[in-house]
């Protein structure tokens, strides 16, 4: 009991939601301003997109010119260094030594490099060999081996090291001097052998020209990044707002204080670390300060490496073996417990996986075992297939057949009953038990081409990101058109997109009829009959972008041309439509800094200039195939799993700047490749590749891992033709294929067939139709009435005639009754808490603004800083002050023909937040209100918030549910135009319109009522 009762009072979250604690509880020492919100990963990119080249442009010409960086090489660096300011801060350090010291210390560490790896056995006995090698004159054994043994000599007597590796390198015996050689020849060749992995390994960079130029240059980007980062940050704060990474920073900091470090011993004994695999160098280190903090055995770290897939975003592997080494080795002397039994698979396929991966993964592999049974007999329930074309084939046709050949075989197992588990007993696959997992997303629609073709459902369940996928590239022409209609390029996009699905041939005839003019006007003007629907909806577009948001000008472009309809018909429809409304929901959200089309159609090009990824919305795939990245995968796991399309190369590393936390900043110089690139440049380019390739044998591992019964692996082309060995970059057919053929595990062979090789059929989109009836709708109200404050449904509901008198007529309330300054209160308290304000000085500056109340009273200002104090302090918000809550967030949702529009003042992950401030809240006066935000922001709860009397009320899905109905009567009432008056007592007694109601004045005025 007492257990179960502390694990109730214990923290459980994220690290950032740790780090969050931390720097709220020490905002001093963690060096933040107080009071501030988190944003997320998507938050903190669009942050820094939004004022990166804004500060970076604004900064000192000298700092770039002068020392000739490009701004594009400046922004990769400063981004990568801001990504982990606390990585950031130990590599500049070393930029602040001379290049004098910084060249003997490499120098230094190259020749201890070298002589550590001449010391080696794997180098000492080959070299021994190969000198003292003997063979007869007068064959090719005899020059090779004298090759060999010269360029053995010159690196030994201080030639050029790295030539004489190649050399080395270069000089395998092959199969000179025949069988009665071959263990002579497999004793010399180890010498080239170890050369080679010598050069991979980066022992033979050594310092170039291009070096000192580097450091200078490098030394230009540390001033850059310093004003950059400082700029930025003073940015975040006076913005309230803190991204994941100056929260880490934040922490690490507050907790080299004595004091606070002691405030969390005296309040924390245990600490339990889960997915630990997945931590940066950073979080690596924040966590062991708090083990710093425990006794044994108060800390548990769970983690497979294995497991480690996001380097990509900074997790480093080798952090986890180094907090391993802190907990079981060095602090707490504690011990590793080996979790090896697996619930997952059945022992059948647990054993094929551990041979496959005792040689894939080598040391870091570790067997697990199950006591499950095979739910189907199978000689191996791990396959591998591989399309054999006719050489000349391409990549496209080969990876199609693939595609058929995987969808027939689901084809087959489903129609067929193939068993699978389900939980002790067994029963026959069906669609939704099947994954197909690919290491990239943009190959899935091959797949889900061929699923299709046979009439499978399948369902493009999650990964990518969304501004790659054709609906954003869609909606985005349509906002850069409205952001500038001059933007014939935009125009051309959305008249040939899905919005119009215009021809090339009818393009071509208003581009000759444009001439040198601008295509808009044209189109306005030039009576071409097949763009007349365009013309019309575009005017109207026109006209409207002037007053809407940029989300309700895209929303009622779908209305008038039927976009999501045409999208939802299309394959992979459910997904299509999903990615549209994924990119609306991103629409909203920069709506919040700018409402026009103009300015949210630059923050989106912002994000694209920095390659910043938008997740795309998870989509639940029922009973249907789902298909997946491997990377969104990960922690599911299916009954059949398909991982296709395992001979695609990786992409080369981009960017030319490299950081190491030790060495400081390596820099790309144009033009300057190959052995003249720059010694740090080398060694950190061959140091990440040795990472990639660690990666990439992890990733196949949790890839194949996600099966519980069955698991077939394919590609469109063999190993061998898909291995690009200058790069060394291997794809997962190459990893793969060294344990596969290691066990001599048979590879069936895809027979390459033309037809299949043909892409399916695709379906033209459904051209436009007549105008829907959204429009004849808007139309219909007549009252220049659609859009309306989310809370006039409420307004409505107390009073149809009060509603008309406010939202139809427009006219000015004479408010009595609502108690002095209570507006003003209520405004300065939604902005205290936007900004992330407290106390009465800072509410007071806020006033001093200007567009709060200038005569707000002292008494006012207390009021507000109470009702904010409230806020942070009262246990009744505790449920609902979510670190990572956004605030201010602007939405739009439609009920029937009206478009409610507002900005909700709190977002969690699961609720709204209104806040209220006046003497007297009804929650259920603001019903309407906060139904409208939770349905447009897809929250299952909304809450009041009531800061004057310590009360949260709380809506919760049924309860939303129910007004679903209600909303909608009220706004056929209002399209209907039924504004009856609804006198009651304690509304006409503070209705600002008594004086214009008939029925308003046989009740008494609220002051007689006090
Ligand atoms: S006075 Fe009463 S009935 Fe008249 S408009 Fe106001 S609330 Fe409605």
């Amino acid at each position: 009991m007492r257990l179960a009762a502390e694990l109730d009072l214990s923290m459980i979250g994220t690290l950032h939601g740790l780090c969050a604690r931390i720097c709220r509880e020490h905002p001093e020492a963690a060096g933040v301003a107080p009071g501030f919100t988190v944003l997320d990963d998507e938050g903190g990119s669009l942050f820094e997109s939004q004022h990166l080249d804004d500060i970076l442009t604004s900064l000192d010409p000298d700092g770039f010119g002068a020392g000739g960086v490009p701004f594009s090489q400046a922004r990769e660096a400063v981004r990568k260094l801001l990504a982990e300011p606390h990585l950031a801060e130990a590599a500049l350090a070393v930029l602040d030594r001379p290049w004098e010291e910084v060249e003997a210390q490499w120098r230094a560490a190259i020749a201890a490099r070298r002589n550590e790896f001449r010391a080696s056995p794997a180098w000492r006995g080959p070299a021994e060999a190969v000198r003292n090698g003997h063979w007869p004159p007068g064959g090719v054994l005899r020059d090779k081996l004298t090759v060999l043994q010269t360029a053995l000599a010159e690196l030994e007597q201080g030639g050029d090291f790295e030539a004489g590796l190649r050399r080395l390198a270069g000089g395998k015996l092959g199969t000179a001097g025949g069988a009665a050689a071959a263990d002579l020849r497999r004793q010399w060749n180890a010498l080239p052998i170890a050369a080679e992995a010598a050069l991979k390994r980066g022992i033979g960079c050594d310092l170039t020209e291009a070096d000192r130029a580097v450091h200078t240059r490098a030394r230009i980007i540390k001033r850059i990044y310093d004003a950059t980062a400082a700029e930025l940050w003073a940015r975040m704060a006076r913005a309230g707002v803190l991204d994941f990474a100056a929260l880490e920073t934040g922490a690490l900091r507050a907790l080299r204080h004595d004091e606070v470090r002691d405030w969390y011993r005296r309040r924390w004994h245990v600490l339990l670390l889960d997915e630990a695999q997945d931590v940066n160098a950073t979080q690596s280190e924040l966590i062991e300060t708090l083990v710093g903090l425990f006794d044994r055995p108060s800390v548990c770290i769970v983690g497979d490496a294995k497991q480690s897939i996001y380097g990509f975003r900074g997790a480093a592997v080798e952090e986890f073996g180094r907090l391993n080494r802190v907990v079981v080795e060095d602090a707490l002397q504690g011990r590793t417990i080996t979790l090896a039994q697996t619930y997952r698979q059945h022992a059948p396929l647990a054993e094929q996986l551990n041979a496959l991966f005792a040689v894939i993964l080598g040391a870091q592999s570790s067997p697990v075992f199950s006591t499950g049974q095979a739910p189907h007999d199978a000689e191996r329930h791990v396959e591998l297939a591989v399309v054999d074309a006719p050489p000349g084939i391409g990549v496209g046709p080969r990876r199609r057949v693939e595609a058929a050949w995987v969808a027939e075989r689901i084809a087959q197992w489903v129609d067929g009953g193939l068993a699978v588990s389900d939980g002790d007993a067994t029963r026959p696959a069906r669609y939704g038990d099947i994954a197909i997992l690919a290491k990239a997303w943009v190959t899935l629609d091959a797949y889900a081409e061929a699923l299709a073709a046979k009439g499978i459902p399948a369902v493009h369940a999650g990964g990518g990101d969304l501004l790659a996928t054709r609906e954003a590239l869609d909606a985005l022409a349509m906002l850069r058109w409205l952001a500038g209609a001059d933007d014939h390029l935009a125009l051309a996009a959305v008249l040939r997109g899905p919005w119009f699905a215009v021809s090339d041939l009818t393009l071509c005839d208003l581009a000759r009829r444009a001439g040198e003019r601008p295509w808009w006007p044209s189109l306005r003007d030039e009576p071409i009959e097949d763009l007349a629907r365009a013309r019309q909806v575009l005017g109207e577009l026109e006209q409207a972008a002037t007053r809407e948001l940029p989300s309700a000008l895209l929303q009622r472009a779908d209305a008038l041309t039927g976009y999501s309809a045409v999208l939802a018909n299309l394959p992979q429809g459910a997904r299509r439509v999903a990615d549209w409304r994924g990119f609306l929901d991103l629409v909203r959200r920069l709506e919040a800094d700018g409402p026009y089309a103009f300015h949210v159609a630059r923050r989106i090009k912002g994000l694209l200039d920095l390659e910043v990824e938008i997740p795309r919305p998870v989509l639940q795939a029922g009973n249907a195939v789902s298909l997946l990245t491997i990377h969104s995968a990960k922690g599911l796991e299916y009954p059949i799993v398909f991982v296709p399309d395992m001979a695609r190369q990786p992409p080369n590393a981009s960017g030319s700047v490299r950081i190491d936390r030790s060495r400081g900043v390596a820099l790309g110089l144009p033009g300057v490749e190959g052995q003249d690139k720059p010694y740090l440049t080398r060694v950190l380019e061959e140091a990440q590749r040795v990472r990639d390739d660690g990666e990439a044998r992890r990733l196949l591992y949790v890839a194949c891992t996600r099966a519980a019964d069955r698991l077939v692996l394919s590609a469109a082309e063999d190993a061998a033709a898909a291995t690009d060995g200058e790069s060394k970059r291997w794809s997962l057919l190459h990893l793969l294929r060294a344990g596969w053929d290691a066990l001599g595990w048979p590879v069936e062979t895809i027979p390459f067939d033309e037809r299949a090789a043909t892409p399916p059929l695709v379906p033209a989109p459904t051209p436009p139709g007549p105008p829907p009836e959204a429009e004849i709708c808007l139309a219909a109200v007549g009252l220049g009435l659609h859009e309306l404050p989310a809370g006039s449904l409420d307004d409505y509901a107390r009073c149809p005639l009060a509603f008309r008198f406010e939202h139809v007529e427009g006219r000015e309330a004479k408010w009595t009754g609502l108690g002095s300054g209570a507006r003003e209160v209520g405004d300065l308290v939604h902005r205290a808490l936007a900004e992330g304000q407290r106390g009465i000085a800072a509410l007071r500056g806020i006033g001093e603004l200007g567009d709060i109340e200038p005569a707000m009273s002292p008494e006012l200002v207390a009021q507000a800083a109470e009702r904010v104090e409230a806020w942070y302090t009262d246990a009744a918000f505790a449920p609902v002050r979510g670190a990572d809550d956004r605030l201010e967030v602007a939405l739009l949702w439609p009920v029937g023909p009206l478009l409610l529009v507002g900005r909700a003042d709190r977002v969690g992950v699961g609720y709204v937040v209104d806040y209220k401030t006046g003497a007297e809240v009804s929650a259920e006066a603001h019903r309407f209100q906060v139904w409208a935000y939770a349905r447009a922001l897809d929250k299952p709860e909304a809450f009041v918030a009531d800061l004057r009397h310590g009360e949260l009320h709380r809506f919760d899905a049924a309860r939303l549910a129910a007004l679903d109905e209600e909303a909608a009567t009220l706004a056929r009432a209002i399209v209907a135009g039924s504004f009856e008056p609804r006198p009651a007592e304690r509304h006409c007694a503070v209705c600002g319109y008594r004086s214009l109601c008939p029925a308003g004045g046989a009740t008494p005025r609220r002051e007689a009522l006090q």
